[in-house]
C-alpha cells in the first residue's frame, strides 16, 4: 500500500466479528473509523487494535459511540470519517442484533429494533458513503448478512427479513453504482463463535455442529478473511454477490 493510507469504516467493531474485521483491515494498512454503542468499549477496541503486532504505528483510528439505528448519527459518522481522512474507501456494515421470538409472540419493538439496526441502518450508511465514493470514482461496500437470509430460521422472522433485505439491497445498489467503479457485496456468515451465539446450550451446539460439514462453528477470523478479500484489489471485478462463509451448512 502507498503512503497515502486508504480508509475503512466498520460498524459494530467493539467486539465479535466487527472487531476482528477492523483489526485485519488495520493490519492491511487501512486507517480506521469504528463504532459501537458505548464510547468506553469502542475506545478499548481501538486501543487493542493499535496494539496488534501487525498494525503499523502510522495507522490512525477514530472511535465513536454511534447508534446505527439513528439515521442522523450513522450518516454524521460516515460524513465525519470522509472529512477527517479526506476519503472513504471501504464501508463494512457489520453492526447487528437479534431479538428472537416466535412469530405469534413477536412484539412490535422486537421487529422494529432488528429492522432499524440491521436493515435501515445499512441503507443510511450506504447512502452517506456514496458521495465520497462517487467523488473518488471508486469504493467498496461490504454488508454482513447471515446464512439464515437464505435458509430461514424459526423464531427469527425479524432477523431473517432484515438480512434478506440487506442482500436484496446489496444487489440493487451494485447495479445502480457499478458504472461509478463502486462494488457492493455481502458476506453471509454461518454460525460464528461470538457473543451472539454464546447462549447456545451444549445440546444446541452439538446439534448445530452436526449440520455443519466442516464440523465446527466458524471464527470471526473466517469472516474477516472474506471481508478483506472483497476489499482488496483482487476482488475488483466482483459486485452484487453474497459470499457464503458457513462451513458448508447451507449450499
Ligand atoms: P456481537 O453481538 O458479538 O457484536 C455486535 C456488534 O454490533 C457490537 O460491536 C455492538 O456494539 C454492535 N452494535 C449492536 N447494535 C448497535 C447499534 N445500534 N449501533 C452501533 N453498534 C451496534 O455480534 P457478531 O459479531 O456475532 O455479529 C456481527 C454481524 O454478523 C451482525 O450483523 C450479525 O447479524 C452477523 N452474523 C453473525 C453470526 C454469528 O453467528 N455470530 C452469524 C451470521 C451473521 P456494542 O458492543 O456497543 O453492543
Amino acid at each position: 500500500m502507498s503512503d497515502v493510507k486508504k480508509t475503512a469504516l466498520v460498524t459494530g467493531a467493539s467486539r465479535g466479528i466487527g472487531f476482528v474485521v477492523a483489526g485485519k483491515l488495520a493490519e492491511t494498512g487501512y486507517n480506521l473509523a469504528i463504532c459501537g454503542t458505548r464510547q468506553e468499549t469502542i475506545d478499548q477496541a481501538a486501543e487493542q487494535i493499535r496494539g496488534l503486532d501487525g498494525v503499523d504505528s502510522g495507522v490512525e483510528i477514530i472511535a465513536r459511540a454511534v447508534d446505527v439505528s439513528d439515521r442522523e448519527q450513522i450518516q454524521s459518522f460516515v460524513q465525519e470519517t470522509a472529512k477527517h481522512f479526506g476519503r472513504l474507501d471501504v464501508l463494512v456494515n457489520n453492526a447487528g442484533i437479534t431479538r428472537d421470538n416466535i412469530s405469534m409472540r413477536m412484539k412490535a419493538e422486537e421487529w422494529d429494533a432488528v429492522i432499524d439496526t440491521n436493515l435501515t441502518a445499512v441503507f443510511n450508511a450506504m447512502q452517506a458513503a456514496l458521495r465520497p465514493m462517487m467523488r473518488a470514482r471508486g469504493g467498496r461496500i461490504i454488508n454482513i448478512s447471515s446464512v439464515v437470509a437464505g435458509m430461514g430460521n424459526p423464531g427469527q422472522l425479524n432477523y431473517c427479513a432484515s438480512k434478506g433485505g440487506v442482500e436484496a439491497m446489496t444487489r440493487s445498489l451494485a447495479r445502480e453504482i457499478g458504472s461509478r467503479g463502486i462494488t457492493v457485496n455481502a458476506v453471509a456468515p454461518g454460525f460464528i463463535a461470538t457473543d451472539m451465539t454464546a447462549d447456545l446450550g451444549e445440546d444446541a451446539h452439538a446439534q448445530l455442529t452436526g449440520q455443519i460439514p466442516l464440523g465446527r462453528l466458524g471464527q470471526p477470523e473466517d469472516i474477516a478473511a472474506a471481508v478483506c478479500f472483497l476489499a482488496s484489489d483482487a476482488a475488483g471485478y466482483i459486485t452484487g454477490q453474497v459470499l457464503h462463509v458457513n462451513g458448508g451448512m447451507h449450499m
